[in-house]
């Protein structure tokens, strides 16, 4: 903890100064364009991958980059959703699944959650992952096959909330299904019936996200 604590001194001494007027900028409000839902996991730094400052987008993680169907969950993530949309008027939401996901691969072994009853009673929510694994044959790594059935089942549940489905059926909304390769640096955009092609090859990606 020392190192975390040493870093928050060091950029309250010499990172913040430097760009005292962009953070005091941001006071007056935040105007993000994409809400990202990715997983907890610390190999991924959403600023770093999207070279975004603060304000630029709004973030939702959890183990798995799950998302409750629509009055099933706690809760935490239907406001989150719904805030972003009516509230922040974001129009792109990106669901992000990782490479060497841990809750992907607890999602496959009883044994692994045995003892973690919270993340086994979580994990419920993508219980339909393993099944869909199948329709993404194309791609052949089994790991990372199982993260796009993921991000494919999550998409859906997402658009079973209110403020997507109706911002999604008046063009107001895009939804995205990516995966990222940090041990790679790569991007990959989850096309059902196609597998995984890099995030901007298709034009339709690109400017959806413009
Ligand atoms: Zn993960």
């Amino acid at each position: 903890m020392d190192r975390i604590l040493a870093g928050i001194q060091r950029f309250q001494a010499e990172v913040f100064p430097d760009q005292k007027a962009d953070f005091e900028a941001l006071a007056a409000g935040q105007k993000p364009e994409l809400l990202l839902i990715t997983c907890s996991d610390s190999r991924i730094d959403t600023a770093l991958v999207t070279q975004t400052r603060p304000g630029e987008v709004f973030v939702l993680r959890n183990a798995g980059n799950l998302v409750p169907r629509a009055g099933s969950g706690s809760g935490a993530e239907a406001a989150t959703i719904e805030f972003a949309i009516e509230g922040l008027g974001i129009r792109n939401i990106a669901v992000c699944g990782h490479s060497r996901c841990g809750a992907m691969a607890a999602l496959g072994d009883p044994d692994a959650t045995a003892a973690l009853p919270a993340l086994r009673g979580w994990l419920e929510h993508a219980h339909s992952t393993l099944e869909r694994e199948a329709s993404f044959s194309e791609i052949e790594d089994p790991a990372l096959r199982r993260v796009a059935a993921n991000v494919m089942v999550q998409l859906e549940q997402l658009r079973t909330h209110p403020s997507v489905a109706a911002a999604e059926a008046r063009g107001a909304l895009a939804l995205h299904g990516w995966i990222y390769r940090f041990e790679t640096g790569e991007v990959l955009e989850v096309v059902p019936g196609e597998g995984l092609r890099p995030l901007g090859a298709s034009a339709e990606a690109a400017s959806a996200l413009a």
